[in-house]
């Protein structure tokens, strides 16, 4: 059982013109009284900080602090607590993480049995021809240690659809029913960056892979956008519960950023989010029309999405030789005479670029896209010189293409949580050999590559403490870790806190106003019951999000 501490006191003191000191220093909050690591190399710890109008006017000892206790504050003891830079998730998709909390979450089910009934019970309670969609399962740790067939599913849903995403969004597994619904059989050829996985007579087997799921869920009826506003608020919600106080949203529709406007203008919008725009229609829209920037910090759209290649467990991240356990060496999604103009046009307009790549091959191929077209549209032909453009998840890299990050200023967009889910069974599919290239935070950061932390929410949880402790630790939330997972690779606590902080403000241009506790930034804090910095591994998941702070305001307290 976890033990509430006793709530904090807030203490304003209302001091009136009379009682108010000769050298009083205005402010609207001052937090005192408590240990804070500013993720700022100069002053990377203070006592106390200050804040008005939204922004940061003091960092300091609590003796200086002493100034600030007058006129209309708030005062914040926090005796005992710990407070961090805004914490920011670089890579989340906002709207799954409330679609998680609203449809059947398959996320932290123990074994496919377990799993086979949860979607039982939840597809009996549905009409026959109705849709039964679930997302978030994973095999990797099921005592089964396999996906889920279609003949498990058919015994209990002949007379209705069944569609369950894996958690890494990149494969479904679906019943007869859907497939016969899609007109998929033995004649369908894979779509491009797509798999139909077949059974040994080629008959289709019910999973589906990357491009080849849209077969299966473009029929499922679409969400109404009230239900989308519900899933945004939710979404909203319960990433400033976590600590989080800015997501960068990874690749949505326009129809999002609209909804998230709504919820702005209603004064609801606690998260700041940075919004990149979905490969597709919404891509060339930003194309056509440029960057959206909100001078207030709470909703931008500056860039856009693209897909490499797939993922490692459905076997479609793109690798330079073939999987260990399977004749194929992935897919490529994205083609370059449709995305070559696309790159050229985003420099020209100062449009950021942020592309999927897991497989070494993706990351490479990437890498190559990306030079040609720096060589194609010169510096001044550029709305921004330095474009900061990103590479998303840069799982598996070549020794000589994590020289190229270097050289190219490519920021490489990383998940610590993802290290610790598929190192379990990456070694089955890559080989040991290969795992000396994946995950490489601190090779990378050694060379100067900037690297920035994210979640994947709702592929995974979208826990900040299960992010930190992974990258320092690099081993699963159990404490264990295996042959092949480079514990060398995991990083130090200073550069575990500058992933999901100060770089990742780098990463959207923001790291003049946001990202360290310095006089001038925005008041975005995220406060903890206990020491990210000092305590045990072991002790982190017990430590416990006291306060989010955004912009000044207290937009969550426990
Ligand atoms: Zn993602």
């Amino acid at each position: 059982m976890i033990l509430r501490l006793l709530p904090i006191l807030i203490t304003l003191t209302l001091l009136a013109g009379c009682n108010k000191p000769v050298n009083c220093i205005e402010s609207d909050t001052l937090i005192f009284n408590t240990k804070i690591y500013t993720a700022n190399d100069i002053h990377p710890e203070a006592e106390a900080v200050a804040v008005k109008n939204k922004n940061i006017v003091f960092v300091g000892s609590n003796k200086e602090a002493e100034a600030y206790k007058c006129g209309e504050v708030s005062m914040l003891d926090l005796e005992g607590m710990f407070v961090y830079p805004g914490f920011i998730d670089s890579h989340a998709h906002v709207k799954g993480i409330g679609y998680r909390e609203l449809n059947l979450n398959l996320q932290g089910i123990d074994s496919l049995k377990e799993m086979l009934t949860v979607v039982e019970i939840y597809s009996n309670l549905k009409e026959p021809g109705e849709w039964v969609v679930g997302r978030g399962w994973i095999e990797k740790n099921w005592p089964e240690a396999r996906f889920p067939t279609m003949g498990e599913l058919d015994r209990f849903s002949s007379d209705r659809p069944v569609v369950l995403e894996r958690a890494d969004g990149h494969a479904v597994i679906v019943n007869s029913y859907a497939l016969k619904l899609a007109g998929i059989d033995f004649d369908t050829k894979d779509p491009h960056g797509g798999a139909i996985n077949r059974d040994s007579n080629g008959n289709p087997n019910g999973l589906l892979v990357d491009k080849a799921t849209l077969l299966v869920e473009k029929l499922i009826p679409k969400k109404t956008l009230k239900q989308d506003k519900e899933a945004l608020e939710i979404a909203i919600d319960e990433s400033l519960r976590l600590g989080w106080t800015q997501l960068h949203d990874a690749g949505s529709p326009y129809a999002d950023f609209e909804i998230l406007e709504e919820i702005k203008l209603e004064g609801n919008l606690n998260l700041r989010i940075q919004f990149y725009a979905s490969d597709g229609p919404d891509a060339l829209k930003m194309l056509e029309e440029g960057t959206i920037i909100d001078p207030q910090h709470f909703l931008s759209a500056r860039g856009i999405k693209l897909y490499a290649d797939g993922a490692i467990g459905s076997r479609g991240a793109a690798f330079l030789e073939k999987y260990h356990d399977y004749d194929t060496s992935g897919f490529l999604i994205f083609e370059k005479e449709k995305t070559m103009p696309k790159l050229i046009e985003a420099l020209k307009k100062g449009i950021q670029i942020e592309t999927h790549a897991i497989g070494d091959k993706g990351n490479q191929i990437t890498l190559d896209w990306y030079e040609e077209a720096f060589s194609l549209v010169r510096k001044d032909e550029r709305l921004i010189e330095n474009p900061r453009w990103r590479i998303e998840h840069a799982q598996n890299i070549q020794p000589e293409d994590q020289l190229r990050y270097k050289e190219m200023d490519i920021i490489a967009s990383m998940q610590p949580s993802h290290a610790i889910g598929d190192l379990h069974f990456a070694e089955k599919r890559l080989g040991l050999e290969r795992l000396k290239n994946a995950y490489v935070w601190r090779s990378l950061l050694n060379q100067g590559v900037r690297v920035v932390g994210g979640s994947d929410a709702p592929v995974e949880i979208g826990d900040p403490r299960i992010e930190f402790k992974a990258a320092i630790g690099r081993k699963d939330l159990d404490g264990f870790h295996g042959e092949g997972w480079h514990v060398e690779e995991a990083v130090e606590r200073q550069d575990a806190l500058k992933m999901f902080t100060k770089w990742a403000s780098y990463s959207v241009f923001e790291e003049d106003i946001k990202g360290t506790i310095e006089v001038g930034k925005l008041a975005d804090f995220t406060i903890l019951s206990k020491d990210l910095m000092t305590i045990d591994e072991e002790e982190i998941m017990s430590s416990e999000v006291v306060m989010t702070i955004v912009g000044g305001k207290i937009v969550y307290s426990r």
